[in-house]
């Protein structure tokens, strides 16, 4: 007899680029009995349909939510608590609710308020995406040998934790259970911030009067074009975690910009050494993270296919 799947129905509450990978990737490793989802707008549920992610399409989240024993809030992290709030009145009882949003400590505090008793909440965050959005970015590789982090309340049920640690190391990731505060301090430094000065010095060279557009475009391969990469991340999902991550992206803002001023200094009086041992120290920063795998030491970085070399 076959075995049985992880989750007999599955319901994605968002299917973008995060829920349409996982809907792939559940149904190439035959993780869910049946996947469904909610999105707002009719071309999005038209387009999951037509790419055969999901067996059911719905308008709202309680429509989708009801009859699951897997509910995964994959939209912007700002409709999270609205969200909560539609689907808590017909959350069945033992169902497990997750999430894949990139802020954790806001989850434990605007969702689980609105869930009953009997429902477990196991917050989590794949460490993994690309620029692109929507149903059409999606691919079932992209959770493969990246990390997934879920952040349980401490109260937290144990055996819900661990079949969501399942389902994310079944669709090739690698989990790392934290505190929610924890993570969103980690994140803080590892991609909130280097998101926020990507969209900041993008916004400087567009602005600059002196350097005209088109040389900042012709000239883009000097290191710009890197940056732009990650500038061109979603506005609502970027505009909602610097909401949601305010103080922890505040406190290691702080940190940049007292290095930024020592760099500054070390420019104006001409310290190489100082510019010198820090560049150092970074390359062999570079170098570990492709020695764990997190990156390819090939010289294309930000022009692959997604899914191709990674
Ligand atoms: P996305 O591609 O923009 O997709 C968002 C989905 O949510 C779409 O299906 C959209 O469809 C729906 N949606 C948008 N606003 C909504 C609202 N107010 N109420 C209900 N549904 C709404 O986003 P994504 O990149 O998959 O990101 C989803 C979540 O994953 C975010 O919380 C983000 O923080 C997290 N995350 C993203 C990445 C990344 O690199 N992209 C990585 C890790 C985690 P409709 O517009 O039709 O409703």
């Amino acid at each position: 007899m076959a075995e049985q799947p992880l989750f007999r129905r599955v319901a994605l509450i968002g299917i973008g680029l995060i829920g349409s990978s996982m809907a792939l990737a559940m149904r190439r490793h035959g993780l869910a009995g049946e996947i469904v989802c909610a999105a707002r707008s009719e071309a999005t549920r038209a387009t999951a349909l037509r790419l055969g992610l999901v067996d059911a399409a719905h308008a709202t989240a309680a429509e989708a939510a009801k009859g699951a024993d897997l509910i995964v809030l994959a939209t912007p992290i700002g409709a999270f608590g609205r969200i909560a709030e539609e689907i808590g009145p017909v959350v069945e009882a033992g169902a497990i609710v997750t999430d894949v949003g990139s802020v954790k400590a806001m989850v434990l505090r605007e969702v689980g308020p609105h869930l009953p008793l009997n429902v477990h909440l196991v917050p989590g965050h794949p460490v993994a995406g690309t620029e692109h959005s929507g149903p059409e970015a999606g691919f079932a590789e992209l959770f493969e040998n990246r990390w997934c982090i879920l952040t349980p309340p401490e109260d937290g049920d144990a055996a819900a934790l661990d079949k969501v640690s399942r389902l994310w190391a079944a669709m090739g990731a690698k989990v790392e259970v934290m505190t929610a505060q924890h993570h969103d301090l980690v994140l803080a430094i590892t991609s909130h911030v280097p998101h926020l000065i990507a969209y900041n010095i993008v916004g400087t060279a567009s602005d600059l009067e002196t350097v005209t557009q088109s040389e900042v475009i012709k000239y883009s391969a000097g290191g710009f074009r890197d940056f732009t990469r990650i500038a061109a991340s979603d506005p609502t999902m970027w505009r909602d975690i610097f909401l949601n991550n305010r103080e922890a992206v505040l406190e290691m803002l702080g940190r940049f910009v007292e290095d930024l001023t020592a760099l500054q200094r070390a420019i104006r009086w001409g310290e190489g050494d100082t510019l010198f041992d820090l560049f150092t120290r970074t390359r062999a920063i570079r170098r570990s993270i492709v020695d764990a795998g997190q990156e390819t030491p090939a010289a294309d970085f930000g022009r692959r296919v997604p899914g191709s070399a990674e």
